[in-house]
């Protein structure tokens, strides 16, 4: 059985911590798409991790770890993640894998995400400035230099071209002639021979791996809301967040991909610009900030905050066909003296079902909402469904109701162990 977890709303859904309570019933983890832009917190074995990009099953001995095409990745961060996990004596030698055709992040890359967003302004989308954008736009745009190029570093190489080309362009533009390619290609040369043991033909490596009957958890980074095609663009990441992507980013067919489990908090949050149909201004909003500690893990950024978007989770669920989802932070709710839950929006005294693909239309959207009843008791910590308060169940089930899809999995806290897997759903037959 091979899974894939995805985030169904603007990311931060704590896929994080879902994908590592599912890693032990799978063989192998892997990442099909983004940068070290994403921020996975794992609590594990006592300590904090926040993984950017590498794999969070990476911190389970004897899981297989792959990074795909799909992913843009910078030598240094890769580096520094493993180091790091090293240092907690976490053995990353031999599990680790990334494929040939990933596409590199490059020191250029970075000056380059600083420059774009300066030049927005006030239309700042609100990235990471880790170079992440800048690298997608230079492989499709056919100048992009993958790991496998690495192999031949010699300064006739098609890899010295390009870097060279790419640094005499980033000069221009930025109007600094300070960073040398050579400076930039002897990097890369130093890069190849950490990176070199690690690289592989992905799709080759998986599909060896489903003969021999391994299963592969397939993990998502960001959210559907923020994908490339079906986000709220141009507010959005740079690549597939949703399905499709997990096939292109890792070269596997659709039919390797048994199940699709959405990962889903029990409010709404994001990072940066572009519409939130039921953000929560003022002091609501800053409590379930509070609450959730609604902070970046990459940047520390605040997230703007508001409660669950059904139109929103629907619009992820159709897209990507999610068959259960996997509901976080219902603890966060805990202090919260009402709560609503959004079922629709309305627009110019129409009542909206589909999430509307028009930014200006998406903005001019008034969330309908439904006020359930808060707790009676907090559920913080709670692990059988039957113990969470008759309220939060009736939440549960009204979300499920509208949003149309089944509750599988409950968190109702950090720890690993904080989680409601709930009898007779898909998740019960993946052996958690
Ligand atoms: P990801 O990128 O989707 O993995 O999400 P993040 O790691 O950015 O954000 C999730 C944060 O919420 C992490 O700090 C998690 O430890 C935390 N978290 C995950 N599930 C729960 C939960 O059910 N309750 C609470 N209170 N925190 C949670």
């Amino acid at each position: 059985m091979n899974l894939a977890v995805l985030g169904a709303q603007w990311g931060d859904e704590g896929k994080g911590k879902i994908v590592d309570l599912l890693t032990p019933s799978f063989s192998i983890v892997a990442r099909s798409q983004g940068g070290h832009n994403a921020g996975h917190t794992v609590y594990a074995a006592g300590n904090k991790f926040v993984l950017h990009l590498l794999p969070s099953g990476i911190l389970h001995a004897g899981i297989s770890c792959v990074i795909g095409n799909g992913v843009v990745v910078d030598p240094v961060a890769l580096f520094e993640e493993v180091e790091t996990l090293q240092g907690h004596g976490i053995d990353v030698e031999g599990r680790l894998l990334v494929s040939d055709k990933a596409h590199l992040i490059l020191p250029y890359h970075r000056d380059l995400d600083l420059l774009s967003e300066a030049r927005r302004g006030e239309r700042k989308i609100g990235t990471t400035s880790r170079g992440i954008g800048p690298a997608y736009e230079d492989k499709i745009g056919r100048r992009g230099v993958r790991v496998g190029d690495l192999a031949d570093g010699s300064p006739e190489s098609p890899l010295a071209q390009a870097i060279r080309e790419n640094v005499a362009a980033r000069n221009r533009l930025i109007g600094d002639s300070t960073l040398r390619w050579e400076t930039v290609l002897d990097e890369l040369r130093a890069a190849w021979k950490r990176l070199r043991p690690m690289v592989t033909d992905v799709s080759v490596y998986l599909d060896q791996a489903r003969r021999d009957g391994r299963s592969i958890l397939f993990e998502g980074a960001q959210g559907a809301l923020l994908d490339i095609d079906h986000g709220t663009y141009p507010f959005v990441t740079s690549s597939n967040s949703t399905i499709g992507g997990v096939c292109t980013g890792l070269g596997v067919g659709p039919r390797a991909i048994d199940a699709v489990l959405g990962v889903a908090k029990a409010y709404t949050t994001r990072v940066g610009g572009g519409p939130l149909p039921s953000e929560l201004p003022g002091d609501a909003g800053d409590r379930l900030r509070e609450s959730g500690q609604e902070f970046g893990a990459s940047t520390g950024r605040p997230r703007r905050c508001g409660w669950y978007d059904a139109v929103a989770v629907r619009y992820a669920a159709r897209i990507n066909g999610i068959d259960a989802l996997a509901l976080t932070k219902l603890d966060v709710l805990d202090t919260m003296p009402e709560i609503r839950l959004c079922t629709a929006y309305r627009r110019n005294g129409e009542r909206i079902t589909e999430f509307p693909a028009d930014l200006a239309q998406l903005a001019a959207c008034e969330p309908e909402y439904e006020t359930v009843r808060s707790w009676s008791s907090p559920t913080a910590g709670v692990r059988r469904y039957a113990d969470l308060p008759v309220e939060a169940r009736d939440y549960i089930a009204r979300l499920e109701a509208v949003t149309g899809v089944p509750v599988a999995i409950v968190s109702t806290g950090s720890d690993r162990d904080d989680t409601i897997v709930r009898e007779g759903s898909i998740a019960a037959s993946w052996g958690v």
